[in-house]
Order: C-alpha cells, then sequence, then structure tokens
C-alpha cells in the first residue's frame, strides 16, 4: 500500500475516482443528486441567517425603525426556518439514500464473485484481495464508501466558498471614510492584497497539515489491515458457538491473546497509531488547527479596524468574520477532501484489482435443447486437469461416456480426483487437455448458465441458508409447496417434516429467527438432497453427500435415492463400494486416473483389480449387505 501511494498522480486519482462514481451511479441511481442537493442546501443554509442578522444589528445601533425591524425579524425566521425544513427532508434523503448504496456496494461485489470464472472464485489471491477491501473499509472506510464522503465534502466545500464570496466582497469594497483618519491606509490596494494573501495562505495551510497527518493512516494500512484481520479471526474467538468447546478445552485463549497482543502491531497503547498520534500525526492536527485559529483572529483584527474607522455597522462583523471563517472552513472542506481522494485512491485500486480480475473461460452460446426425453450423452474425451498453481495433475487422460438415465458410481479413495471429476462436468473449471462433450459438442460451446441448469449437484460441502425450510429446498422464496412437500419426502425427510413447528415455513437455524431450528447433520444432508430433486435437472449427483451418516445408513440412502431419479442420470461418488454396488456402471479412480469400469460383479470378478482390494478392506464395515 505504502508503495502504491508514492506514485499516485492527481489524474489516476480523478480516472480512478469517476469510474467508482459511474458504477455507484449505476447501482444506485438516486444517490449521487441526493448528496448534491444536500450539500447545496447545508452550505448555503448558514448565510441567510448570518447576513440577515447583520442586517438587524445594523438597523438597532444605526436608524432603530421599527418597521424595518419587524420585517427583518419575521424574514429571517421564515427563512431560516424553510431553509432548515428543506435542509431537514433533502438529509433524510441522502441518508435513506446513503443506507441503500451499502447494500448495492455489497452487490457490485456479490455480482463480481457470481460471474467470475468459479477457477478465480475458489483462489487464495482472490480472497485474500476480497478481505483487504472488507478490512479497509471496515478500518476507516477506506475505498468505494470514502468516494461518497469525499464528494459530499468537496460540493459543500465548493457551495460554502460561493456563499461566502458573495457575502464578503463587501468587507473589501467598502471603504473606511476620511473621518477615519489614519486607518484609511485599510484601503490601499496593497493593504487589502497583503490581507487576502494572508487569508489565502492561512486557509490553504490549515487542511495542508490536516492532509498530511491523514498520509500517516495510509502509511500504516498495511499493519493496520494485519491488526485488524488477527482483531477478526481471534478477537470472538470465546464467542463464536461453533468453536466454544475447543476454545476451552485446548485452552485456546492463550493463543488468542498472544496474536491480539504481541503479533498486533498496530493497535493498543504502544501500538504503531498511538505512537503516530503522539507523534508526528498529532503534530500535524495540532499545527492544521494552530493555523485555522490564527486565521480567526487575523479576520477579527481586520474587520474589527474597519468596522471601529467607520466602513460600515457593527452588525456587518459578525456578517464579515462569519462568511471569512466560513470560507476558510469551506476551503479547508474543499482540500481536505482532495487530499483524502488522493489517499483513498491506492484502496480504490485494491477495488478494481478485484472488480477487474478478467473472465479467462471461453463463453458459449448454444441451448442445452431442453429435451423432453432427457436424452444427453455426456463423453470426456482424453482428459487432464491440474487445480491452478498446481504442479501435479488431478485427473490424468480421462475417457469415459455415460448415457441418460444410467446409474453411474464413480469410486476411489480420498483424494483420487473424484469430486475433481465432477466439477469439470459441470464446467465449475476447464480441462487443461481433452474435451468434455455432452451430445457430441464440447460443452464449452454451451450458455454457461444454460449448461449448468442440467445439473443438480449435492456437494460435500453443502451449505444450507437460514432461512425457512421450503426456501432452502426451493431456492426461492416463491415456490410450489407441493413439489418441496414431495421432494422432502421422497428425501426421507417426511417425518421429519411432520414435526416441524412450522412446516416448511420453520426457519432453519438460529442466525435470523430466535425460534428457529437447528437440524442434524443427517437432517440437513436429506434437505439438501430435497433441494436437488426439486431442481429436476436431467443429472443428479450425489458427492459424498452421506459423509455424516454409518455405511449402512448411506447405503439406504443410495438405494432409495436409486428409485426416485426415475428417469434422470444419477451420478454417485464415494469412497463406501457397498454404497454403489447397484449401479448400472462404476468406474474406480486412482492417482487421478480411470482404472477400472464395469459393474459390481464384473469389478470384484478382477482379482488382481483396485476395487477387488478396496472392497476386501472395507467389507468388515458392510457385511449385512454383501
Ligand atoms: P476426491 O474427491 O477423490 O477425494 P479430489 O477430486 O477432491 O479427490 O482431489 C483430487 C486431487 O486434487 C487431490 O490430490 C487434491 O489434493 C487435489 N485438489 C483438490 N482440490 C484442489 C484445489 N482447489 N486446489 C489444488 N488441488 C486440489
Amino acid at each position: 500500500m505504502e508503495k502504491k501511494s508514492e506514485k499516485i498522480t492527481w489524474a489516476e486519482t480523478f480516472r480512478i475516482h469517476l469510474r467508482a462514481a459511474g458504477d455507484l451511479g449505476k447501482y444506485c441511481p438516486g444517490l449521487f443528486p441526493s448528496v448534491i442537493f444536500h450539500a447545496l442546501f447545508s452550505a448555503l443554509s448558514p448565510y441567510l441567517p448570518l447576513y440577515l442578522s447583520a442586517r438587524i444589528i445594523n438597523e438597532l445601533a444605526g436608524l432603530r425603525r421599527p418597521e424595518v425591524l419587524w420585517h427583518l425579524v419575521l424574514v429571517t425566521l421564515g427563512g431560516t426556518a424553510l431553509l432548515a425544513l428543506i435542509t431537514g427532508v433533502l438529509l433524510r434523503w441522502k441518508e435513506a439514500m446513503t443506507a441503500l448504496f451499502e447494500d448495492r456496494k455489497d452487490r457490485i461485489y456479490m455480482d463480481k464473485f457470481l460471474s467470475m470464472d468459479f477457477a478465480d472464485v475458489d483462489r487464495v489471491e482472490t480472497h485474500d484481495l476480497f478481505s483487504q477491501i472488507r478490512q479497509n473499509e471496515q478500518w476507516t472506510g477506506w475505498g468505494l464508501e470514502r468516494l461518497l464522503s469525499c464528494f459530499s465534502d468537496f460540493l459543500r466545500g465548493m457551495f460554502g466558498i460561493f456563499g461566502a464570496i458573495a457575502l464578503t466582497v463587501s468587507l473589501f469594497t467598502l471603504p473606511v471614510p476620511d473621518a477615519g483618519g489614519r486607518f484609511t491606509v485599510l484601503n490601499h490596494p496593497a493593504f487589502l492584497l497583503i490581507f487576502a494573501a494572508a487569508l489565502v495562505i492561512a486557509t490553504g495551510l490549515g487542511p495542508i497539515c490536516r492532509n498530511k497527518a491523514s498520509e500517516y493512516w495510509v502509511r500504516s494500512a498495511e499493519e493496520s489491515r494485519f491488526g485488524n484481520r488477527i482483531f477478526g479471526v481471534f478477537g470472538f474467538l470465546a464467542a463464536d458457538q461453533s468453536r466454544a468447546m475447543d476454545f476451552r478445552m485446548y485452552d485456546q485463549h492463550d493463543i488468542a491473546r498472544y496474536y491480539m497482543t504481541t503479533m498486533n502491531r498496530a493497535f493498543g497503547v504502544k501500538g504503531t497509531l498511538a505512537k503516530m498520534a503522539a507523534g508526528p500525526m498529532g503534530l500535524w492536527f495540532a499545527l492544521g488547527s494552530c493555523l485555522s485559529a490564527a486565521l480567526i483572529g487575523m479576520v477579527y483584527v481586520f474587520v474589527c479596524l474597519k468596522a471601529w474607522a467607520g466602513a460600515f455597522g457593527v452588525g456587518s462583523v459578525t456578517q464579515y468574520v462569519g462568511a471569512v471563517t466560513t470560507l476558510s472552513s469551506s476551503a479547508a472542506l474543499v482540500l481536505e477532501a482532495m487530499g483524502n481522494l488522493k489517499n483513498n485512491t491506492p484502496f480504490l485500486q485494491t477495488c478494481y484489482e478485484f472488480l477487474d480480475i478478467p473472465n479467462t473461460m471461453y463463453q458459449g452460446s448454444l441451448t442445452t435443447e431442453k429435451r423432453s426425453d432427457r436424452q444427453y450423452q455426456v463423453e470426456f474425451r482424453d482428459v487432464s486437469f491440474r487445480y491452478p498453481g498446481a504442479s501435479d495433475w488431478s485427473l490424468r487422460h480421462v475417457n469415459i461416456q455415460f448415457k441418460v438415465g444410467s446409474r453411474l458410481a464413480v469410486v476411489g479413495e480420498n483424494g483420487s480426483g473424484k469430486t475433481t471429476f465432477i466439477k469439470l462436468l459441470c464446467r465449475l473449471y476447464d480441462p487443461q487437455e481433452g474435451q468434455i462433450l455432452l451430445n457430441g459438442i464440447d460443452i464449452r460451446k454451451y450458455d454457461y448458465r444454460d449448461y449448468m441448469g442440467i445439473f443438480s449437484v449435492v456437494f460435500q460441502d453443502f451449505q444450507l441458508l437460514s432461512q425457512s425450510l421450503g426456501s432452502n429446498v426451493a431456492g426461492s422464496s416463491e415456490y410450489d409447496r407441493e413439489r418441496a412437500v414431495k421432494a422432502l419426502e421422497d428425501a426421507g425427510f417426511g417425518e421429519r417434516l411432520g414435526s416441524m413447528p412450522h412446516g416448511l415455513d420453520t426457519c432453519l437455524y438460529r442466525q435470523l429467527e430466535p425460534d428457529g431450528v437447528e437440524v442434524s447433520g443427517g437432517e440437513a444432508q436429506k434437505i439438501a438432497i430435497a433441494r436437488a430433486l426439486y431442481k429436476d435437472a436431467p443429472f443428479i449427483i450425489l458427492d459424498e453427500p452421506t459423509a455424516a451418516l454409518d455405511p449402512i445408513a448411506e447405503a439406504e440412502i443410495y438405494e432409495k435415492f436409486n428409485e426416485i431419479s426415475g428417469d434422470r442420470t444419477a451420478i454417485y461418488i464415494s469412497h463406501r463400494l457397498s454404497s454403489c454396488k447397484f449401479c448400472d456402471e462404476i468406474v474406480v479412480f486412482h492417482n487421478g486416473q480411470m482404472i477400472q469400469q464395469g459393474t459390481h460383479e464384473q469389478l470384484l470378478g478382477d482379482a488382481c483389480g483396485k476395487y477387488h482390494e478396496l472392497w476386501n478392506a472395507q467389507a468388515k464395515y458392510y457385511a449385512r449387505q454383501s
């Protein structure tokens, strides 16, 4: 981060912020208009009472005409109330849009995750980048969020400057009358020039000092982010329900404390940030505030001298002092917003490093012919694959053909390549060598979403959401209740459904609903299977979804599943051979290669084969079935 901030140019600062503004505008169309109107009114509204109260004081100190005073008081009250009302309404609008923006901002990242190649979703680097973005946001709102506050400050500052100039011009143009004696020197152009220059310098130096102080935040970004990460991982460990037992059993609080105090060098009383605040960062801030105070003093002296010498009434003193100090604070706001924009640039670069991850997978356009006869044929032709960044092949020269309606079992020891085979079939990754064909056409040529639509997969590490049981099954809040019940019954969840307090509307887990129902691992698996059945895709794949069950229960589920799969093509993955012996065809994977193919009987008959060896090794677990 430090290196990046050294090279930041203004051109890059504006380019990347304009791009981000365009993106935010697309996701949240009313956002920028709400910020602009609120900035305009909130910047200009102090000037009306400032101007009018000066008129009232001048009238009180001068002619004291009651009708003029009444008029001025009424206009001041009415105008101020109206402005306050409009500003209040605009503030509500802006706050509502900002809240919406918070939600939409996350959608930008979620859309990116959904649209990027799965290979990139699976990469550690992608998650690291996203975690950096999150840390930067949570730390002090750097990134997309900061753009909004900078934009708002910049506009408020600019509108404030215009308003202040309008109220200050007469301070310079109204001359001290001759009766002012030696004070007429204040009319001299050189004097005015010196005063204006001092004003500009003092106005500019304050924010420059404060921006210098802010740079220290950027310099410590790397360390603070790491500190935040430590906090994220270890800070709430004791409160994490899923870790509570381990935490007590293995005294993990010692490790947590070590990371929170010793490894975390950013925060804490002796941390980097505290040292910076007590040292240079604090000094720059103090200098900035000191210069601003000196500026106000200078303005008071100049304005009071001119009023003393008779250039304007005493009431105008409040107007000029108010206007000039607001001019200075508005200019400060503009300069600080600019400084913040520049400081924010490296953080936005990180956002775009993530959002610009390219999609390299070929995107085809063919439809997968929604065939009513579900006649699909799949072929792996000499397929080899290794995971991005891995040196070893996870699949090597795999050749297999299978037809719709068949039951295919993929068996093999852990790490033999079974899940990888399914991931390639579902086109989560493309193979480096060979081809996968659907009805004779390379699957890369099909429209990606369309192709995905023909598969229902129950992954090993499936996840259910904390929402109603029915929505979990259907993957949507609106669904066909009868079909959902049927899917749950087919998956063996029928009896449990009867005991759920609100049937399909029962919320799973307690993250959102205090009366949500906690389901066991086995029950969750049945719900995941029901979800796959509800999708009613021509291919249904079970990737060891029964890992939480014992071998006998697993075999029962597989056999029942065989019945309910109907005319779908079912693919079963298991390292337990007994579960799959009923399949039409069994393929055996070993070290990424498909080494055997045939029916259970054929494979068992090959006494030298891997299947025979695995079967015998596992026989003791499933004596009941063999
Ligand atoms: P199985 O499903 O048979 O247990 P996998 O298909 O999950 O086996 O794994 C096959 C090989 O690929 C293993 O050596 C595993 O370590 C490797 N592998 C699996 N997933 C990844 C990944 N995301 N990145 C790198 N290597 C992986």
